[in-house]
């Protein structure tokens, strides 16, 4: 049973909450994703169209109803609205609701519902933006990757402490060697990488997001999620280059699988796939 089992049989409506909540979140990571990489005010000014400029009514933000209702374009000039704002709602949506049923293991032994379901929402909405400027622009930004990782340590030590002072010494020690580990790792790989190769082949992105990633995940989890990002990003690249979508040396983002790899590692825990991975080999 998931710690956060008791919640749900509590409040039976959290799932639906969790997902209008989710998708109102998404809608406005939707917003950061675009304009934080144009150096653009995150709140001000309010939603508008990036061709006309026109503001959007409050029904044409409503998350995913809003783009249905403008069947895809804006009310204004026409212009298309791309189908990737309403499934970034979705998705943001969908793991919100995940994030119920989540089983982190790497919060301690006994740690508190509450916190774990929050903890969750946080770490998951804070990967999108990371994902979706990394797709757009083969860049993690510093920043989003620093704020998340002190928040990771500081949320580690909340849901540590809560337990009791020991969980909660040793579980940040634990986390910020993990967080350290997967800068100083990613960073050697990818000058050794660079030797090889004569050109980059990670970007220094991807080792803070390693290193925001161990600062939620553990050692365990942030091993569990590199294993799962290089295999996903191998399998995805072969298809890529394969169909011929990717370049032969075209270079691809490989964020979008270090979050996928944490969020899934959040989501099912350790032992799942420990587990799954024993299968495998
Ligand atoms: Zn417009």
């Amino acid at each position: 049973m998931s710690a956060t089992a008791p919640l749900l049989s509590s409040f039976p409506a959290l799932p639906l909450l969790a997902a209008l909540l989710g998708a109102c979140v998404g809608s406005f990571l939707n917003v950061v994703a675009w304009r934080l990489p144009r150096e653009e005010s995150i709140v001000l000014p309010p939603s508008h169209c990036p061709h006309c400029g026109s503001r959007l009514r409050w029904s044409e933000n409503v998350p995913v109803l809003g783009w249905l209702l403008l069947r895809a374009r804006c009310g204004h000039c026409g212009a298309p609205i791309a189908i990737r704002y309403p499934l970034v709602e979705l998705l943001c949506a969908g793991l919100w609701v995940a994030a119920l049923l989540a089983r982190p293991s790497a919060m301690g032994p006994q740690p508190q519902p509450w916190l774990l379901v929050a903890a969750g929402w946080l770490l998951l909405s804070w990967l999108i933006p990371l994902v979706l400027i990394d797709l757009d622009r083969l860049w993690l930004p510093e920043p989003l990757c620093r704020i998340g990782l002190v928040l990771g340590l500081a949320v580690t030590a909340l849901i540590g402490f809560e337990q009791d002072a020991g969980v909660g010494r040793e579980l940040l020690f634990h986390h910020l060697v993990a967080s350290g580990v997967g800068l100083v790792g990613f960073e050697a790989v990818s000058a050794l990488a660079q030797k090889a190769i004569g050109k980059p082949a990670l970007g220094l992105g991807d080792a803070k997001l390693a290193a925001l990633l161990g600062a939620w995940l553990g050692l365990t989890g942030l091993g569990l999620t590199v294993i799962l990002a290089v295999f996903s990003g191998a399998v995805v690249g072969s298809i890529g280059r394969l169909s011929g979508r990717l370049g032969k040396h075209q270079p691809f983002p490989f964020g979008p699988f270090l979050a996928a790899g944490g969020a899934a590692v959040w989501l099912l825990g350790h032992d799942v796939w420990l587990a799954a991975l024993g299968l495998v080999w």
